[in-house]
């Protein structure tokens, strides 16, 4: 790692009011430089904790826009401003409104976090892969259009036989590749190892998984379990977590290719440190990033069913 780089991101960190975000899937180096590493939800409810008037998220553009909608008062900057997540726009508004003109009240638009605000605001309620499940099962409504990831929708639908669901036609493509006979093989390499599956991926891994859960859940798994190995079905940024966490007595293995994000991979550490230098100290020479903003009415429209997703978690666990 470059330390002058990292000097310098730790001297606007002591000097400004700014906190630094990374997801799981980023890279080492910019987990290491960040104050909270979590998933996408999880980011956004740390910014609302955070006394910072500044945060970076240096993950991919629906994240930041995420941490904006719930914290509108604060300069949210995304060091890359072409780390974009291909799933979140692959939404069709058209078939959105032909299922709602079909299906009337009977029909609710459940939408993955990992959507553009436009998304969200075509919709009904959110939902993160911890906690789909639970907040589905309490919508009223007996048909479920749930975009834009497929995967997760399959995944969801096998778990509420009662309701109907007409998923979208999204996926990640990272999660989506994972091919099975590549963890049957380390299955094979590895005897007794539990397998960990993102509901990202395809139904023939999902049904050799040990354990189908969000990215925090996978985590988790390893951080309380008694294996030596397990065979992870994500991102390979979380080995930098459980390498951190966990110790070198636990392993995590990955199905070849090595998942990796193309994406999340953009952010780099220089990336992250011009952001800052450009928004906090007004160095136009600097890559400037992306700061977000969102329109009044759009940010209306999408922070609803966001709003809807918290009330029923919360109603849930009280
Ligand atoms: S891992 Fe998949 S869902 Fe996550 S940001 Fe990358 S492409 Fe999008």
């Amino acid at each position: 790692m470059d330390s002058s780089i990292k000097d310098d991101i730790d001297q606007f960190k002591k000097r400004d009011n700014v906190t630094i975000l990374a997801h799981y899937y980023n890279s080492e180096e910019i987990q290491s430089v960040a104050d909270f590493v979590g998933d996408s939800l999880a980011l956004a409810k740390v910014a609302v904790d955070s006394p910072a008037d500044t945060v970076v998220v240096c993950g991919v553009r629906f994240m930041a826009e995420t941490v904006k909608l719930l914290n509108p008062e604060k300069t949210v900057l995304l060091p890359c401003a072409a780390a974009d997540c291909p799933m979140a726009h692959m939404v069709d508004a058209d078939k959105v409104a032909m299922l709602r003109s079909r299906y009337g009240d009977d029909l609710a638009v459940a939408c993955y976090v990992n959507s553009t605000l436009e998304a969200k605001a075509l919709s009904d309620v959110c939902i993160t892969s911890a906690n789909a499940l639970d907040v589905i099962g309490q919508m009223p409504q007996p048909i479920i259009h749930l975009i834009p990831d497929r995967n997760l929708g399959a995944h969801i639908a096998g778990a509420i036989p009662q309701k109907q669901f007409i998923f979208g036609d999204g996926c990640c493509a990272v999660h989506d590749d994972i091919d099975a006979c590549t963890v049957m093989a380390l299955k094979d390499a590895y005897p007794g190892a539990p397998v960990l599956v993102h509901p990202e991926c395809s139904a023939a891994v999902r049904a050799l998984a040990d354990v189908v859960g969000s990215t925090s859940a996978l985590v988790g798994e390893v951080e309380r379990g008694r294996a030596g190995t397990y065979i992870m079905c994500t991102v390979e940024g979380v080995r930098h977590r459980v390498a951190e966490f966990v110790g070198p007595e636990k392993k995590v293995v990955f199905p070849a290719p090595t998942p990796r994000c193309v994406d999340m991979d953009k952010v780099t550490l220089e990336m992250l440190r011009d952001v800052l230098m450009h928004h906090l100290d007004g160095r136009q020479e600097r890559g400037k990033g992306f700061c977000v903003e969102i329109d009044e009415e759009l940010a209306r429209r999408a922070a609803r069913p966001v709003e809807r997703m918290f009330s029923l978690s919360f109603a849930k666990r009280a």
